[in-house]
């Protein structure tokens, strides 16, 4: 084979053009020459090694036809406009594939790109002998021009990633398009390759700097296209995130390809090609083409991967449980905004905290609940922790501790002294202005200082910087009360106790729980209390759910009690009846 031929195939193969799906884009050009022709078949024929390949064509059936004595190859060598009036009547063509097939006319003008090689031809074919006038082959010309147009438009503008060559998202979402076209029920299955995750990417970004990156993924583009069959097109997705498409097959195979892959790019590692460990994840979801969008398959084929790899596995399968999971966790982050505006899917909760010595009750603890549109009552325990570390924790802390002072100075009112705690997050103690604004809001609500108590937890206080320092110094100083919260599941350690500005201490309720039934958990629970005492604080525990509990908590001299046993978190008109159910007895 001549270089100059292997040049021209290999800038053919570059274009990434054979064995695609036909395409809208082409067929609508072959649509045309045949009707301006008037003419049976039109085609859009790409001269490969050994056959001519059809990337669009109207009136024939078959992809592909021999090179050998096919008119279009002649284009192809000669890139001249080729018109046979009669194929009957030409010593060449007589005998050829297209004669014998029945055909009887063909013009041809060649697809040249703007390097200089031809790729093939736009012809026209017909069944009976004809000739072409000096416009038609103009016409002709002029759609072999439009198809190399829609070539290069194709290949190049914002379709290929400029570093790797390989088709981005963009071209992806088209050739997704093209195959929903041709196989609209087909099953498919998205390999999603991430070579390194996004916090090493940034770390890698940050100390070996963006050329490098380049450079990465340029290696790891080369390593994964050479892996997959060449049946398959790899897409660029950015960020060392590739994508490529293989036919349905058994999770097994799958995972065995995506290993496979894998220990592709781990021998780059180890043969140093790639100078940094990475951890290449395969995410695998599998798809009907009828059914999905582009941005659907790429969505979930990250998601495996991202599964896989919080899996601390090297590949997984897409699984719908989890992702309705995150979807969920998602949806609950975006619409506490909304919640909090709509003024009718949040409300406060009261449980009453008593007297373990007499029976009284103390106060109570503030308890937030969410009536989501359409998800229904969520509990706090799984939107708190969403949002815990973004800034609505902020208004939404605000307005639990607006809505409990106001209750609180409406029971104060009515004579009943009641202490309500409310819980705050450690982000809440990072607000500079959070201790004024609280004190302001009970200070013009007319409450006491006293009537207020702020829960957080173990690990709230001790990673507290000077902001919340200072903060916690304010409230105390204005003769609020602290108390630690879920006491004894934090990891601190114990020396940390005396310097923590609280006075009360709340025993988490999974010790509370196991009383009676474990040993060491009433020694655990004992020492806690009496360690408690000795530092000053006041003890309450937590989920107190039975009798045996309650009078344990009793005897080992727990001060205050909260749980199911003496009521469940009330609403706020609920709890003033309990509390006067409570007086009458
Ligand atoms: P927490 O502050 O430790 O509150 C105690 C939790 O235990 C409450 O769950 C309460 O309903 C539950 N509980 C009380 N007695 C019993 C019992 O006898 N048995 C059992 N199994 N559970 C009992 P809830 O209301 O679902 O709140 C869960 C967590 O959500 C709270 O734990 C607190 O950390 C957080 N939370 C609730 N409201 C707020 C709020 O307004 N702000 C913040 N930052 N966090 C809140
Ligand atoms: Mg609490
Ligand atoms: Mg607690």
């Amino acid at each position: 084979m001549s270089t100059q031929e292997q040049n021209r195939l290999f800038a053919l193969r570059q274009l990434n053009l054979l064995d695609t799906s036909p395409s809208e884009s082409f067929d609508r050009i072959t649509r045309m020459a045949s009707q301006l022709f008037g003419l049976p078949i039109a085609a859009v024929s790409l001269t490969d090694e050994n056959r001519q390949w059809f990337k669009s064509r109207v009136g024939v059936d078959h992809w592909e036809i021999p090179r050998e004595t096919a008119p279009c190859a002649d284009v192809c060598d000669s890139s001249q406009l080729l018109i046979i009036p009669d194929l009957l009547a030409s010593d060449c063509y007589r005998n050829s594939y297209l004669a014998n097939s029945g055909i009887r006319f063909y013009a041809g003008a060649p697809l040249v790109t703007r390097e200089g090689h031809t790729l093939g031809a736009m012809c026209v074919l017909g069944t009976h002998p004809r000739e072409v006038s000096e416009q038609e082959q103009a016409t002709l010309y002029d759609l072999a021009a439009m198809v190399m147009a829609q070539i290069e438009l194709q290949h190049a503008f914002g379709r290929i990633d400029p570093l790797t060559g390989l088709s981005n998202r963009h071209q992806f979402a088209e050739d997704l398009q093209d195959m929903q076209r041709d196989a609209p029920n087909g099953q498919r299955v998205a390999l999603f390759t991430e070579v390194v995750d996004a916090s090493e990417l940034s770390t890698l970004h940050r100390t070996m700097g963006p050329v490098f990156l380049d450079e990465l993924a340029r290696i790891t583009a080369r390593c994964l296209q050479q892996a997959i069959s060449s049946k398959s097109k790899l897409y660029d997705l950015g960020g060392c995130r590739f994508v490529h498409l293989v036919d349905q097959t058994s999770d097994t195979n799958l995972l065995k390809e995506a290993t496979r892959l894998r220990q592709a790019l781990l021998v780059l590692e180890t043969t140093r090609a790639i100078p940094v460990l990475v951890r290449p994840t395969v995410g695998i979801a599998h798809f009907c083409l009828s059914e999905v969008t582009a941005e659907d398959v790429l969505r979930t084929a990250h998601a495996a991967c991202l599964d896989a790899r919080q899996a601390g596995k090297g590949a997984g399968l897409f699984s719908w449980d989890l992702d309705a999971h995150y979807q969920r966790c998602f949806t609950l982050q975006g619409d506490i905004g909304p919640a909090l505006e709509s003024g009718n899917e949040l409300y406060l909760v009261f449980q009453p905290r008593v007297s373990l010595a007499n029976g009284e009750c103390l106060g109570a603890e503030a308890l937030l609940r969410w009536k989501h549109p359409t998800l229904g009552e969520v509990s706090p325990g799984e939107f708190i922790p969403l949002i815990e570390n973004t800034p609505m924790i902020k208004p939404l802390t605000q307005w639990v501790l607006r809505h409990a002072i106001r209750q609180a100075a409406a029971w104060h009112r009515a004579g009943k002294t009641l202490q309500i705690s409310v819980n705050v997050s450690a982000t809440n103690l990072e607000e500079e202005d959070f201790a004024r604004r609280l004190l302001d809001e009970m200070a013009h609500m007319g409450l006491p200082s006293t009537a207020i108590e702020v829960e957080l937890t173990e690990s709230a206080m001790i990673s507290q910087g000077e902001v919340a320092s200072n903060q916690l110094k304010a409230l105390t100083a204005a003769g609020l009360r602290i108390a630690i919260d879920d006491f004894g599941t934090g990891y601190s350690s114990l020396s940390y106790l005396h310097e923590i500005p609280a006075h009360t201490v709340k025993i988490d309720r999974r010790f509370i729980t196991e009383l009676g039934e474990d040993a060491r958990t009433e020694t655990l629970v004992n020492s806690m209390i009496s360690m408690a005492h000795d530092l000053g604080y006041r003890v309450v525990a937590e989920g107190i759910e039975n009798d045996t509990s309650y009078h344990r908590l009793m005897e080992l001299g727990c001060d205050e009690g909260q749980g199911y046993f003496i009521a469940k978190p009330l609403l706020p008109g609920i709890f003033e009846k309990w509390l006067y159910k409570k007086a009458a007895r």
